[in-house]
């Protein structure tokens, strides 16, 4: 049985600037992200970061820039010790009604296809209604982090769309995740 823990990309792991990235130089770490990545790397969970990145599908972007600001966003977080297990973006427009793009739930089913996991004990951690939605559409657990849009979508929660955690970053959404494991694992997350 595999620990999973699905993660968004912009406005979680690294600073919305409400635009999309487009080169390395505009990536920029949220401040507690990279910790938090390591600390679940290091308590054995598979990290995959599911994105939409419409940009590419609407010509805004290449998929060649997406792919570079990808690689660099590994190479620097594995200096760091973090492994990220997959990454599965979105590149269709928004008006393509593709299955991949969040809330649906294309990017999770490709990226643990073949995969024996929790459902029950895997979170989807986003910072928009849609991240919340797909995780709910997937049948895992969801925390909305107030970082990049999550402070809007915070004002957007209707009774049918409540996330399981509402939480201020990604490193406290970490410590969530890390707590609702085995015990050890819960004692590990105390000391930290
Ligand atoms: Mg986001
Ligand atoms: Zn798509």
């Amino acid at each position: 049985m595999k620990k999973i823990v699905f993660i968004d990309r912009d406005g979680v792991i690294n600073v919305d600037i409400w635009k999309y990235v487009e080169y390395w130089h505009e990536f920029k770490f949220e401040p507690s992200a990279i910790k938090a990545m390591k600390s679940l790397t290091d308590a054995g969970f598979d990290i995959y970061i599911i994105s939409n990145q419409a940009g590419v599908g609407d010509g805004i972007f290449t998929a060649e820039q997406l792919r570079d600001v990808h690689e660099n966003m590994v190479a620097e977080l594995a200096k760091h010790g973090v492994r990220i297990k997959g990454a599965h973006y979105c590149v269709h427009s928004r008006h393509a009604n593709c299955a991949c793009r969040k809330p649906k739930t294309g990017l999770l089913e490709k990226a643990v296809e073949g995969v024996t996991f929790d459902r029950g004990r895997t979170f989807f951690i986003g910072d928009k209604t849609g991240d919340i939605e797909a995780g709910k559409n997937f049948k895992v657990k969801t925390i909305l982090v107030r970082t990049g849009y999550g402070a809007e979508s915070e004002k957007k929660i209707t009774k049918d769309l409540i996330p399981d955690h509402i939480v201020d970053d990604l490193g406290e959404a970490a410590r969530v995740v890390l707590m609702s494991g085995d015990p050890a694992a819960r004692d590990t997350a105390n000391e930290a």
